[in-house]
């Protein structure tokens, strides 16, 4: 349920504060409208122009102009502290903020299955390191000691598929050496090539490619279906806690707009102002 507008004179005590990472869920809770257009303005008659219904000026965000009020609290320009919009990626995408936390997470999960890849006796006591220690540093020397064990674990306890390491590339690039610690002439690395039998026939070049080393490109899309895929049991071991963040919040499906009001002034040639409702 999608809470209404709450005035914000409320008087309110602030007993602790808890970090987390929005989910779309959230953004959409924190919106008050969708953006899914793209045009900035209605072309209306008689020349004067409206900000277009969804489009990025939408009126519900708040207002620049000191005549107009904003169409969520009716307030004016001075008053209305503006509101938030959404809107939907057509794919998903890597946050630059959290795109070293991502890469952490890929090395201690199965890149198959998506458990994390931790033998199943180390897994409880790890568990219940992680659920007792509150304080950040521990936290934080136990999330390495973790993603130590995690890397050094080729072969998945859970599904038996072959992992390897997992790099970042510039700009904004994640590969999948999966068969790095695998030797030459392996029965795994056999049973991967013949599926490029048929294809070698037809196209000889293909040989050069095959035989350097074989790295798989792990796009957003592929990295978000295995986050969603994390069983909630592990989220501990990943030093996330399902209440306030889930490791799939780190690819983004959808970004915040944030209100007219503070979005910040663009200086051109022909004259300044801001990006917003002119
Ligand atoms: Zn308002
Ligand atoms: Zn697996």
């Amino acid at each position: 349920m999608k809470d209404q507008y709450r005035e914000t004179d409320v008087v309110r005590n602030i007993l602790d504060i808890q970090f987390g990472v929005l989910s779309a869920q959230d953004m959409q809770q924190l919106s008050h409208a969708h953006i899914v257009s793209s045009e900035l303005y209605n072309s209306a008659a008689g020349g004067s122009r409206q900000p277009a219904s969804h489009g990025v000026l939408d009126r519900r965000m708040g207002t620049s102009q000191k005549d107009l009020t904003c169409e969520t609290c009716a307030k004016n320009l001075t008053d209305c502290i503006g509101h938030y919009g959404y809107l939907d990626l057509a794919r998903p995408v890597y946050h630059v903020g959290y795109f070293k936390n991502t890469i952490h997470i890929l090395q201690n999960i199965c890149k198959t299955c998506a458990h994390v890849l931790l033998k199943p006796k180390d897994k409880g006591s790890l568990c219940e390191q992680a659920k007792r220690i509150n304080s950040y540093l521990q936290k934080k020397a136990l999330y390495k000691r973790i993603n130590e064990l995690c890397k050094k674990i080729s072969l998945c306890a859970y599904c038996g598929a072959q992992n390897g390491t997992v790099k970042k590339l510039p700009p904004l690039k994640i590969v999948h050496e999966r068969f790095k610690t695998v030797k030459k002439g392996d029965p795994i690395l056999t049973n991967y090539f013949s599926q490029f039998d048929t294809a070698l026939e037809y196209n000889k070049e293909l040989e050069a490619q095959l035989s350097s080393n074989v790295v798989e490109f792990l796009n957003p899309s592929q990295v978000l279906d295995l986050f969603e895929r994390i069983p909630l049991a592990d989220l501990p071991l990943l030093c996330m806690d399902q209440q306030f963040s889930h490791p799939k919040d780190l690819i983004l499906t959808r970004l915040l707009v944030p209100p007219n009001c503070i979005r910040p002034s663009v200086i051109s040639e022909l004259k300044s102002g801001t990006l917003v409702d002119t």
